[in-house]
């Protein structure tokens, strides 16, 4: 499988800033390795014009942070599978913490987008992760499960493996410069291997498993290290081209 390395830009970058930066992405990724990928979540706003940016740079990938599921309808500020893929993109996140907690969304409405948006041709990545005051309440396990059943009840069992990915993302490393321990994230991706190969037996052992939380150059490597991290999920250090071309081009592979 290939590592994937993505990158999330939340609420930055007007139409031209994303341009610019994809133009040194593209640029700094010219040599990247044929066993890595990589994907950039912009913005709705600057999805069209990511798109056309990415052109002379087929190798990087265009995702949408978020989706809603339905094709079309009386949803006011929603956006549809369609409508991203119209936009040039192929991928969304769904159930990324920072929606989970700052705008209410349950799991049950993470796991129709999930199933929606796969349904409807847009590869997803999952997003999950325990905060810190559940982990402390030694609830680790139990909110994993709990995120991972319902955020991927209603996928197809013959999902392609190469079509989803789960990012783990303990809410308390996310922006804050704290970076789980390598034993946590063994750990965790050790959970989510185990629920994956017994929610889909036969492509379990394939779908990508990410990492994300407070990821930069100099701890990259060392967390693709870890057995069954296939890839990244970087926040604020993929917003500027150098950087997140470094983690990227460090990016091991397994
Ligand atoms: C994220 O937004 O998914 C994330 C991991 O952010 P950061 O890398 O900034 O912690």
């Amino acid at each position: 499988m290939k590592t994937l390395i993505a990158g999330n830009w939340k609420m930055f970058k007007t139409q031209a800033e994303a341009a610019d930066t994809l133009k040194q992405l593209g640029q700094a990724l010219s040599s990247l390795p044929k066993d890595r990928e990589v994907a950039v979540f912009a913005p709705f706003t600057a999805l069209s014009a990511s798109a056309k940016a990415l052109a002379p740079y087929p190798f990087i990938r265009l995702g949408a942070q978020d989706v809603y599921p339905a094709a079309e309808g009386a949803f006011t500020g929603e956006i549809s599978p369609a409508m991203i893929a119209d936009c040039g993109a192929t991928m969304v996140l769904t159930g990324h913490s920072e929606r989970r907690s700052m705008i209410g969304e349950s799991s049950e409405f993470v796991g129709q987008k999930t199933a929606f948006a796969l349904a409807n041709g847009l590869d997803v990545v999952l997003c999950v992760g325990e905060s810190l005051q559940q982990r402390e309440d030694g609830l680790l396990e139990k909110i994993l499960r709990e995120q991972l059943q319902t955020g991927l009840a209603g996928v197809d069992d013959a999902v392609l493996p190469a079509r989803l990915a789960v990012a783990y993302e303990p809410v308390w490393a996310i922006g804050t410069g704290r970076v789980a321990e390598k034993e946590d994230v063994r750990s965790a991706h050790a959970l989510i291997r185990d629920f994956l190969e017994q929610r889909f037996p036969s492509q379990g052992a394939r779908i990508r498993i990410l990492y994300g939380g407070s990821v930069k150059a100099e701890n990259g490597s060392g967390i693709l290290s870890v057995a069954n991290v296939n890839g990244l999920l970087v926040g604020g250090a993929s917003l500027k081209a150098d950087s997140f071309s470094e983690i990227a081009l460090g990016a091991v592979s397994k």
